[in-house]
């Protein structure tokens, strides 16, 4: 029975190229067949590298009840189709804290907090002694780049740097930074998208002590392109909020040049998000000055307000 390989349901880079690395690389060492896959539509980034790289799109895979599948870029129920819990985890290859997910059987689980879950892949392929093919080095490199925002995160480690130098010389890619910035061009196309578009394309929902909080980001080279378009945003927001049934909704407006995230804020408690970052909204509103990471400098901060 073949082991199904993919990432969280509105998949982004990381998760994408995690279940082709992954699968590639189970593969070579053992002997059921892994087949990479995703739970949701890829984006224009992703897009982006695929076509780069000459990658193959990993089958979509809406359902796994009863499957075998190993997990890349997150162990959290609520960021995969609903049917998670009745799959078979084999395995979990992951950056994140670590979800509800769990177990009846041993598993395998490679979780390091650095950069990028395809940093932990190529220890994992280190590990093995398998030897990494040029266009899986090339769409490992580009998913680094992207998670650590061209090593700008905070989460970015030495290890992550460390990581896209040596992935560079396989994939034969000299300026891997000029690269990072025509990849976030593409992302950062806001032109033609709708505003509940815009407000799903890097979504998550977090369960906090009983209170559903999403939190979406939009990683852009110039959030300025949205300033005509931020009450229309907050407007869809507010629908997403009666919809789905949220407690609180928020949009990071990540500026990487700036370096720093314009908050969007639609909540029944807003007080609470102005406690977890010290700061007052203003029409539903805050720049957060250096926050570059929704793991690391916003879900933290959020989580114990609840
Ligand atoms: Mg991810
Ligand atoms: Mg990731
Ligand atoms: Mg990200």
């Amino acid at each position: 029975m073949s082991v199904y390989v993919f990432g969280h349901k509105v998949p982004d880079s990381d998760s994408i190229v995690g279940a082709i690395s992954i699968a590639y690389l189970k593969n070579q060492v053992e002997d059921e067949e892994y087949i990479p896959a995703r739970q949701g539509e890829i984006s224009a980034e992703t897009e982006f590298i695929l076509n780069k790289f000459g990658g193959k799109l990993p089958e979509l895979k809406t359902t796994v009840a009863g499957e075998r599948v190993y997990l890349v870029d997150d162990s959290d129920s609520h960021l995969f189709q609903d049917d998670i819990k009745e799959a078979t985890i084999l395995g979990i290859t992951d950056h994140h804290k670590l979800g509800d997910l769990t177990t009846n059987a041993p598993l395998e689980m490679w979780v390091r907090p650095i950069g990028c879950s395809n940093t932990v892949v190529y220890e994992m392929y280190q590990s093995y002694g398998v030897e990494i093919p040029k266009d899986i080095a090339g769409m490992m490199m580009m998913a680094i780049l992207s998670d650590t925002v061209i090593f700008k995160s905070p989460t970015c480690t030495k290890v992550d740097t460390r990581v896209v130098k040596e992935l560079s010389k396989i994939a034969e890619v000299e300026d891997y930074k000029a690269l990072a910035m025509e990849m976030f061009i593409v992302k950062s196309a806001v032109d033609g998208s709708s505003a509940r578009e815009l407000n799903t394309r890097d979504y998550k929902e977090f369960d906090m002590n009983g209170s559903m909080v999403a939190v979406n980001q939009l990683e852009m080279i110039d959030i300025s392109a949205l300033d005509a378009r931020k009450e229309e945003i907050l407007e869809d927001m507010r629908a997403m909020k009666e919809e789905k049934n949220l407690h609180t909704v928020l949009t990071l407006l990540t500026d990487i040049m700036k370096e720093g995230s314009q908050l969007l804020c639609v909540s029944d408690a807003p007080q609470k998000i102005e406690a977890a970052f010290d700061a007052k909204l203003e029409n539903n509103q805050v720049w957060l000055d250096k926050v570059l990471s929704r793991k690391k400098q916003v879900i933290p901060f959020v989580q114990p307000q609840f």
